[in-house]
């Protein structure tokens, strides 16, 4: 028997002693042992009574108690005192959370699964226009613009966007949702305003600086083939110095070329009504025909149409980025190689494959292959004229298109470049 229950034990038999002294002394056992019983009833009744009153927060105290009377509220006082000091601790974590975000200069706000606002920081009610009135409305009721709305109701929060802040347009808010539990998401709302201008002063430069470099360029190239052209204009020893030249001038047209093309792509709007069903077999055959026709000697180009699904996209782009695939798997493959072309459909659309046998690349090289002007070592042998802005281009384009470019190589194999579209891009 534990310690509680002894002294209960002793509270009974102290009062059975006294039930029984007093019941012989006056000779009414049975009414004593009456006494005796209703009393300890009465007694128990008097602490659930204490007890039921602290429960019921009516009472701050709990009695002493006797017997195991004393053992139940002595463990409940304990418990009380661990529930208040974790109280007092969550308060105080809760607190320097709340000025932790309140400080954040990023507008943050908790949304429940109907998008629902429930509690929000002072930068959302600069960024975002919010007011304490506007808790429990629905915050596509109040950002309006139908791109985030459009966003919301997708529910795909992979990407974050970008849109005017609404109580000053001149804002540019990037806006990234974050589902953190099965029915809570966080909005984040980041002023980027400057780094967007700053964006837009770098790509307006270097489109400026490729545009004016264009007509020097092409003027000293004109020369230059006159000169290689005009047998008696330049002495045998200065004829490999000129062809070096007019090689490192058509690679730094094609370097203007890319970058003018790459800065069209960053700028210019992704119109839908430039996009259209795009037969991918025809186009790709159309690039094999005038990849073979530009390169002498290479390794033979195969290509396999698996499917006659067609593609929703910008023609002009697609031509862009798979040229740029397959003149890349034509320079990095010796001609005693084999390259394929494949077009197919897959469980959630569709994809263009470019495979080869040549070189191949190092792994480490792989994450940094769509960065501009990288090149894995080597590249300059195979390719003189490489600009290493293809596969950015390449990335761009597929961005446009919703798709994502898989790479896959082993030095001294091969190369697999995967471009994948989803379902909803390809018309069968
Ligand atoms: P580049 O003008 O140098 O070809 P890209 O951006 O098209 O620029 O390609 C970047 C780099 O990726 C290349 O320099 C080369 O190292 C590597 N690369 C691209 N395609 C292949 C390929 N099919 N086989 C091996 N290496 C490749």
């Amino acid at each position: 028997m534990t310690h509680p229950w002894r002294a209960e034990g002793a509270v009974l038999v102290w009062g059975l002693a006294a039930a029984f002294l007093i019941g012989w002394l006056e000779n009414r056992i049975d009414l004593a042992l009456m006494v005796l019983f209703g009393a300890y009833l009465g007694r128990h009744l008097y602490y659930l009574r204490h007890l039921l009153a602290w429960l019921q927060e009516s009472s701050p105290l709990l009695p002493d108690g006797t017997g195991i009377w004393a053992e139940v509220f002595h463990r409940l006082r304990l418990m009380q005192r661990r529930h208040q000091r974790r109280k007092r601790r969550l308060g105080k974590m809760l607190k320097r959370f709340r000025q932790a975000t309140e400080a954040l200069p990023d507008a943050t706000v908790v949304l429940d699964e109907n998008f629902t606002i429930e509690w929000f920081n002072p930068a959302a009610a600069q960024l975002l226009g919010l007011r304490k009135r506007d808790m429990g409305l629905r915050i596509h009721d109040l950002l309006r613009s139908p791109r985030f709305v459009e966003h919301l109701r997708r529910r795909r929060f992979e990407h974050p966007i970008t849109l005017p802040a609404p109580p000053n347009e001149r804002l540019q808010l990037e806006i990234r949702v974050i589902s953190y539990t099965k029915d809570r998401y966080l909005l984040i709302a980041q002023d980027v305003t400057q780094i967007r201008l700053l964006e837009r002063q770098r790509r307006d430069f270097v489109a400026h600086a490729s545009h004016e470099l264009r007509t020097p360029i092409t003027v000293l190239k004109g020369y230059l083939e006159t000169l290689i052209d005009t047998e008696e204009a330049v002495s045998e020893p200065f004829r490999p110095v000129l062809e070096r030249m007019d090689q490192q001038i058509r690679r730094l047209q094609y370097l203007i070329d890319d970058l003018l093309y790459l800065g069209r792509l960053e700028t210019s709007r992704n119109e839908t009504r430039r996009q259209k069903p795009v037969d991918v077999g025809r186009l790709l055959d159309d690039i094999r025909r005038e990849t073979e026709q530009c390169h002498d000697r290479h390794a033979p180009l195969q290509l396999e149409i698996a499917s006659p699904a067609r593609l929703l996209g910008n023609e002009e782009e697609l031509r862009s980025a798979f040229t740029n695939l397959i003149v890349n798997a034509v320079k990095y493959t010796p001609a005693d190689g084999s390259i394929t072309i494949r077009w197919y459909e897959t469980d959630d659309g569709a994809c263009l494959e470019v495979s080869d046998t040549g070189e191949g690349i190092e792994p480490e090289h792989l994450p940094r292959l769509t960065e501009r002007f990288y090149r894995a070592p080597g590249a300059e042998i195979r390719n003189p004229t490489g600009t290493g802005l293809g596969l950015a281009i390449v990335k761009h384009v597929l961005n446009r298109h919703d798709g994502r470019l898989e790479i896959d190589s082993r030095p001294g194999h091969g190369s697999q470049f995967r471009c994948h579209f989803p379902s909803q891009r390809v018309c069968p």
